[in-house]
């Protein structure tokens, strides 16, 4: 098989899963991740041969494609934050607002040596991407999913960042350290805009990270902003996504206790998806 027709073998099977635009970029990514042709050997090299493995693999990427599986479990790794980072399902995929968070973060922090807690890591990309745009920051990350830890300490070693992970539940989180930055993306879609999700989100993304009751939507923000009144410095802040829905109870519930300069901020969608805040 040569590269013109792997790729002309993925544009007429990924015709119903996506528009054209979707379909191009999504042949991008194969190309890159699996037979390691970036954009320009795409251009200059159709003719070349592949492996011999290639066949095969573009029948089961189709299929999965087809399936509605996420393509970044497929070739099991996602751009983030100039960064390529190790995913599979027991993570979720960064999304492309949550590197407005990490850009508003270090556009806002240009201090260095500051200590940092990220809340519920996942893939680690937040808790990553700062550890390598802020100046000799301090980085520890938590989560509740050893099998997301393990992701997120690869993805560290790979990315070599240095982050201090470890297994600890958001909900009760133990004693404080002191930081000067705690930032978390917690789950926070109610189950109830479950079924207006994409298939490839709610099939196969985990559940136990996105999802909140919705008769408790603030569940994970309760938990966060007592311990972050707690364990910020005087002036220490904390950045957190949020739901579009809930943008003016974030921001009662951080003032309840005890932050200040609450900002509610929207993403490039023109959507409010962030809140920050400052230790008084
Ligand atoms: N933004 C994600 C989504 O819409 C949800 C992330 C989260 O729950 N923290 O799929």
């Amino acid at each position: 098989m040569i590269l013109k027709e792997a790729i002309e073998q993925l544009r007429n099977g990924l015709a119903g899963v996506a528009d054209p635009q979707e379909v191009q970029a999504m042949i991008r990514v194969v190309c890159e991740d699996i037979f390691n042709y970036d954009q320009v050997d795409v251009a200059l090299r159709q003719e070349s041969e592949l492996p011999e493995f290639a066949p095969e693999k573009v029948a089961d990427i189709i299929a999965r494609l087809n399936r509605h599986e996420p393509l970044q479990y497929i070739v099991g790794s996602a751009r983030f934050h100039g960064h390529k980072f190790k995913v599979n399902p027991a993570v979720l995929i960064p999304r492309p607002e949550t590197e407005q968070l990490v850009d508003l973060i270090v556009d806002e922090n240009p201090a260095s040596d500051l200590r940092v807690l990220d809340m519920g890591t996942g893939s680690g990309c937040i808790a990553i991407s700062l550890a390598r745009a802020l100046k000799f920051a301090q980085v520890e990350a938590l989560d509740v999913s050893r099998d997301a830890l393990n992701v997120a300490r690869e993805n560290a070693a790979a990315l070599k960042a240095k982050v201090r992970f470890f297994e600890s539940d958001m909900l009760s989180p133990q004693p404080a350290s002191r930081y000067d930055i705690i930032v978390s993306n917690p789950p926070y879609v109610c189950w109830s805009e479950r079924d207006a999700m994409d298939r490839n989100v709610k099939d196969y993304e985990p559940a136990q990270a996105l999802f909140v009751p919705d008769n408790d939507p603030l569940l994970f923000y309760k938990a966060i902003a007592p311990y972050a009144a707690q364990s910020l410095e005087p002036g220490g802040k904390l950045y957190l996504e949020i739901n579009q829905r809930f943008g003016a109870d974030v921001k009662c519930l951080l003032e309840q206790n005890g932050l200040d300069e609450v900002r509610i901020i929207e993403d490039s969608y023109g959507n409010v998806r962030f809140a920050a805040a400052v230790m008084k």
